[in-house]
C-alpha cells in the first residue's frame, strides 16, 4: 500500500478515487480488488455513529451480525383505533450500528486501497476520472466516485427525525418487539410518529419522525419523546446519546453531476420511506462485480417502476396529509410479514402490490396518477 508521506508533493495516481467513506463509499472500497484504490473520508466512524434499520434475511443476519445492535422478528405500527404487528421467520428487522459496520469494512480494505482521513477538496472530474487533492496531496484517478451526500431541492418532501438512546429507570414490556411507527402523538404539522427499538428491556432507542417539507425545532422533537414516554409510564434513568436525521423523499441534486455518484447522491434513498442501506448494498455489490471485469458504471439502485410508484405515493401525502396515518396502517394491515418486509425492500410481488393497491384511499390516488 502507498503511504502519504513517501509520495509527498507528487500526484498520487490511482485506478479508482471514492470520494465519501459513508454506507456506500465504504462498502465499494471494501471490494474492491486488483486495482490502486483510495477512499477519502474526513470523519472517523465514531463521528458518524447512528443506527441504520433494515429488514435483514438469513444470509444478511449473518453477514452484518457483527454490527448488529438488536434484531426483532416482530414489529407493529399503532394509532388511536388498532395495533398491526407482524411476525416473521425469515426477515428480521434489524439496526446495526452504522460505526461499527464502516469499522469493520475499513479494517477489510485490502493493502492495494488506502483510506485517506481527510476532505477532498479542488475536485476536477475529467472523463471518468479527474483529480483533487486531500490533506495536501495531489491525486489523480482514472475512475472517481462520489458518494458526497446530495442536495435537496426546497422545499421537498422528508423525513425529519430527532432520536434519543436511552436506560430505563425500570424493565420495559414487551422488548421483543420493534415499534416501526406509533401514530398516537401530534398530527398537527404532518404526518408524525414515534418509533421505538428496545435493545434490551431498558435500553431504548426513541425517534420522534415527521414527514413534511418543514424542519422543526429540536426541542419539538423533544418534547414529543416526552410525552410519548410519559404516556407510556416510561422513566428515563440515564441518555445515552442524541441523533439527529434529515432524509430526502423526493429527487436530489449530486454535488457533482459530471461525477458518477454512487449511495444516496445516486438516487438510492427509497422515496416512500428514506430507508437506503438495502438498495445502497445491492448497488454497491452489483457495482464491484462489474468493476472485476472492467465495467465501471453504476447501476441503477431502484428501478424506474418503483420510483414511479413512490412519487405517486408521496404526491398523495403532499396534497392530502391528513390521509398519512390511514395509508401507512393500510399498507401494513394488507400485508403479512413478509409480504411488509418485501414491500420495505422494494421487491413487493404482485400480489404484494395489489393488496396494497386494492386497500389505499381510491380517489386520492386518481387524482395524483392523472395528474401530469
Ligand atoms: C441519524 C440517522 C439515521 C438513519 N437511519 C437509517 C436507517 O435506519 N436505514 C437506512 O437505510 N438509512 C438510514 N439513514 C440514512 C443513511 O445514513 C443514508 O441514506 C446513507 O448513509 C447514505 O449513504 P451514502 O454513502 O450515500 O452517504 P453517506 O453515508 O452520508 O456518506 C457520505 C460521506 O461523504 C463524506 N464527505 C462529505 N464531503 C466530503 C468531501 N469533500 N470529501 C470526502 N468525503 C466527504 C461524509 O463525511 C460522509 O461520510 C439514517 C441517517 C441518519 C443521519
Amino acid at each position: 500500500m502507498f503511504k502519504l508521506n513517501d509520495k509527498a508533493n507528487k500526484t498520487i495516481d490511482l485506478d479508482i478515487a471514492i470520494i465519501g467513506g459513508g454506507s456506500a463509499g465504504i462498502t465499494l472500497a471494501a471490494k474492491l480488488l486488483n486495482c490502486s484504490a483510495a477512499v477519502i473520508e474526513p470523519r472517523t466512524p465514531a463521528e458518524r455513529d447512528c443506527s441504520w434499520a433494515l429488514w435483514a434475511d438469513h444470509h444478511q443476519q449473518k453477514q452484518f451480525a457483527t454490527a448488529t445492535k438488536g434484531s426483532w422478528r416482530q414489529w407493529r405500527l399503532i394509532d388511536h383505533h388498532t395495533e398491526v404487528l407482524h411476525s416473521s421467520d425469515h426477515y428480521r428487522y434489524t439496526s446495526l450500528s452504522s460505526a461499527q459496520y464502516m469499522t469493520q469494512c475499513e479494517s477489510n480494505l485490502t493493502a492495494d486501497v488506502a483510506l485517506v482521513r481527510a476532505a477532498a477538496e479542488d475536485i476536477v472530474a475529467t472523463g471518468k476520472g479527474g483529480s483533487f487533492t486531500a490533506a495536501g496531496q495531489h491525486y489523480k484517478a482514472a475512475q472517481l466516485y462520489d458518494s458526497r451526500p446530495p442536495k435537496m431541492a426546497e422545499p421537498s418532501l422528508k423525513q425529519h427525525f430527532l432520536g434519543w438512546e436511552i436506560r430505563t429507570k425500570s424493565a420495559i414490556d414487551e422488548p421483543e418487539i420493534a415499534t416501526l411507527m406509533d401514530f398516537r402523538v401530534d398530527q398537527s404539522r404532518g404526518l408524525h410518529f414515534i418509533y421505538v427499538l428496545p435493545f434490551s428491556d431498558r435500553r431504548l432507542l426513541i425517534e420522534s419522525t415527521m414527514i413534511s417539507k418543514h424542519l422543526e425545532d429540536k426541542d419539538w422533537y423533544r418534547q414529543a419523546i416526552k410525552q410519548w414516554l410519559q404516556d407510556q409510564n416510561i422513566e428515563i434513568e440515564e441518555k445515552l446519546r442524541e441523533e439527529i436525521g434529515i432524509i430526502p423523499m423526493q429527487a436530489v441534486i449530486p454535488v457533482d453531476t459530471d461525477i458518477a455518484s454512487i449511495g444516496a447522491a445516486s438516487g438510492a434513498i427509497r422515496l416512500s420511506s428514506g430507508y437506503a442501506f438495502t438498495g445502497i448494498q445491492a448497488q454497491i455489490g452489483q457495482l464491484a462485480q462489474n468493476i472485476s471485469v472492467g465495467n465501471y458504471s453504476v447501476p441503477a439502485p431502484i428501478s424506474p417502476t418503483l420510483i414511479r410508484m413512490d412519487k405517486i405515493y408521496n404526491r398523495v401525502l403532499m396534497a392530502q396529509p391528513e390521509l398519512g396515518v390511514t395509508m401507512m396502517m393500510k399498507t401494513a394491515r394488507a400485508l403479512d410479514a413478509d409480504g411488509f418486509a418485501r414491500f420495505m425492500l422494494g421487491c413487493a410481488t404482485i400480489v404484494d402490490w395489489s393488496r396494497v393497491i386494492l386497500a389505499m384511499p381510491k380517489i386520492a390516488f386518481i387524482k395524483q396518477v392523472l395528474r401530469r
